[in-house]
């Protein structure tokens, strides 16, 4: 191997060291948030959390609640980011938890 080929190596190696570093901090923040849907627990209306906001698996059973507004349900919801179909999925309100699809707290927010 030539001099120059040799230096290019050195210098690939470094950069993707650095890139390797610099993203691994990262990665282990967003990685465990990002997580799979269906290993996350479900939340339930028993957690603290969930209490204060009023949070439902079933969005019908919230009729009585003022913010609530018909049609309102998880998967509509700007903060949920489960995949369509699925029946529960992540919510940024409730990190390391998966809320249901059909379901509905005083944070909802609907999606753009
Ligand atoms: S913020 Fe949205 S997705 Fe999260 S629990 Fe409330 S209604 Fe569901």
């Amino acid at each position: 191997m030539s001099q120059p080929t040799q230096n290019q190596a050195r210098r690939r190696f470094l950069k993707l060291a650095v890139v390797g570093a610099a993203i691994a901090p990262i990665a282990a923040v967003l990685l465990p948030r990002l997580g799979f849907a269906a290993d996350l627990p479900h939340l339930t209306a028993d957690d603290p959390t969930a209490k204060a906001l009023a949070y439902t698996d079933n969005a019908t059973t919230a009729t009585a609640n003022a913010a609530y507004k018909a049609g309102s349900e998880c998967a509509n919801c700007q903060l949920y980011t489960g995949k369509a179909g699925d029946e529960y999925g992540p919510c940024a309100l409730f990190p390391g938890k998966s809320v249901h699809a059909k379901g509905w707290c005083s944070g909802y927010s609907k999606k753009a």
